[in-house]
């Protein structure tokens, strides 16, 4: 995948290039500088060249030929053989977009003895899945998972190709859809097909969530988006269901991967908001970190976990893990309990679709009274813990 372009002729085989690529991808050959696959084109050489020897392709690659360009593909994001949930639900938006375009819906599944996640995905309905099982793809790297993806586009030609809005998922699609000059739309909260044109509309939030724009990819293939977790419904598994499995040869060799994985460490007291069927959230109305101790206990109460608006965390109240928004998590609980938050459209942003909202609020035109299902102007230290005592009732009688 090299993509620095050396113009030999005017080397003066200096090395300066050599010295200063922080990816190793560059060497003397003789005396002129030669790139190897290692380049990733971050352009780090180009200004230390004394000689304008070095240069990059144009950013503008040629559009593509839609019309040979056909299928939708889903990327399923995994972890120690465990699919990340937003995989699923992006597989089911997939079909729903395949079924429209009357096209094939696949999924590529990369890892090491990830087979079951492939027959997992078949049952999310995909009608193909891209098998690249290999040791050098156990764990992420951008690296190896970007090469083999870019070359299955490359020979399979997918219209669209979808991946999780995830801290992986964000990554890779970056890099896959740099080394394809194509488009990518992140943070999409909506896929539909239009029915003229047949492109992708993606939807996503735009100027700080206070417009929704809605981007094309009309001249670059494949059209590229990501999704984040609880966007989509989850669709339910049919183990019944059928679907071709292609093993995808894989030309990677550890020692040419630049990147090397150490060790995992959990982060403690780890918290997961996007999965929680119940957020009990806090703002900067709780009054400080000891605020939250009654939210954590309705919490518990309710089999939930706790969330919190920016002002909270900024404040040092609780870690970052629990921020709720544009800038923390977006999540689509049943039920979200908003405690002394005053509902700024970037907290909204990353809550509005919770199926139940309730607000706690001392003032009645707090802007999270809009949104909320259940409205109850008061102060959180008496609501909160009267919530609790009923809640503790009620489901002790069930
Ligand atoms: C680029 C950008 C990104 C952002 N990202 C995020 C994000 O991801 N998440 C996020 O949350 N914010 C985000 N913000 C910040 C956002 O604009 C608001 O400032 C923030 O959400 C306000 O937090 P809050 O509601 O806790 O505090 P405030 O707006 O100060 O509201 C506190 C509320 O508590 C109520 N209250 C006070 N005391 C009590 C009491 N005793 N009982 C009951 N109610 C009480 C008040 O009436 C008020 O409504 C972002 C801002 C920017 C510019």
């Amino acid at each position: 995948m090299a993509f620095l372009i050396i113009d030999t002729d005017a080397c003066i085989g200096c090395g300066a290039c050599v010295q200063v690529c922080p990816f190793a991808a560059l060497e003397m050959d003789g005396s002129v500088a030669a790139v190897n696959d290692n380049c990733t084109a971050c352009g780090a050489c180009i200004s230390e060249c004394p000689v304008e020897a070095l240069s990059l392709p144009e950013k503008q690659a040629a559009p593509a030929d839609g019309a040979s360009y056909s299928g939708v593909w889903v990327w399923v994001e995994q972890f120690r053989g465990q699919a990340a949930g937003v995989s699923w639900e992006m597989m089911g938006q997939g079909r729903i977009l395949a079924d429209r375009l009357g096209t094939t819906l696949s999924a590529c599944v990369l890892g090491e003895n990830v087979a079951e996640v492939a027959k997992e995905a078949i049952a999310y309905g995909a009608d193909r899945i891209f098998l690249a099982d290999h040791p050098t793809l156990c764990t992420y790297r951008t690296d190896p998972y970007s090469q083999v993806l870019v070359d299955l586009v490359r020979e399979y030609k997918p219209a669209i190709f979808l991946l999780g809005a995830t801290t992986r998922g964000r990554d890779l699609a970056g890099s896959v859809a740099t080394h394809l000059y194509t488009g990518l739309t992140a943070d999409c909260t909506g896929l539909e097909i239009d029915a003229e044109t047949g492109l992708l509309q993606q939807t996503r939030p735009a100027f700080g969530g206070n417009i929704m724009a809605t981007i094309l990819t009309p001249n670059h293939r494949p059209q590229m988006a990501t999704v984040r977790h609880r966007v989509f419904e989850m669709p339910t598994p049919d183990p019944a269901r059928q679907g071709q499995i292609v093993a995808v040869p894989v030309d990677l060799e550890e020692a040419e991967i630049v990147t090397k994985v150490l060790d995992f460490i959990i982060e403690e007291g780890e918290v997961n908001l996007a999965d929680a069927r119940v957020i009990v959230a806090g703002g900067r109305g709780v009054g400080g970190p000891e605020g939250f101790a009654p939210l954590r206990e309705l919490a518990q109460v309710l089999g939930g976990a706790v969330g919190a608006s920016r002002s909270a965390v900024d404040a040092g109240w609780i870690p970052y893990a629990h921020q709720v928004g544009q800038t923390g998590r977006t999540v689509r609980p049943d039920l979200y309990i908003a405690c002394g938050i005053s509902g700024a459209i970037q907290h909204r942003a990353g809550m509005s679709t919770s199926r139940v909202i309730v607000a706690v609020n001392k003032d009645p035109e707090a802007p999270i009274f809009e949104i909320a299902t259940y409205g109850i102007v008061g102060d959180v230290r008496d609501v909160v813990p009267a919530l609790t005592a009923q809640f503790r009732k009620k489901l002790s009688r069930q």
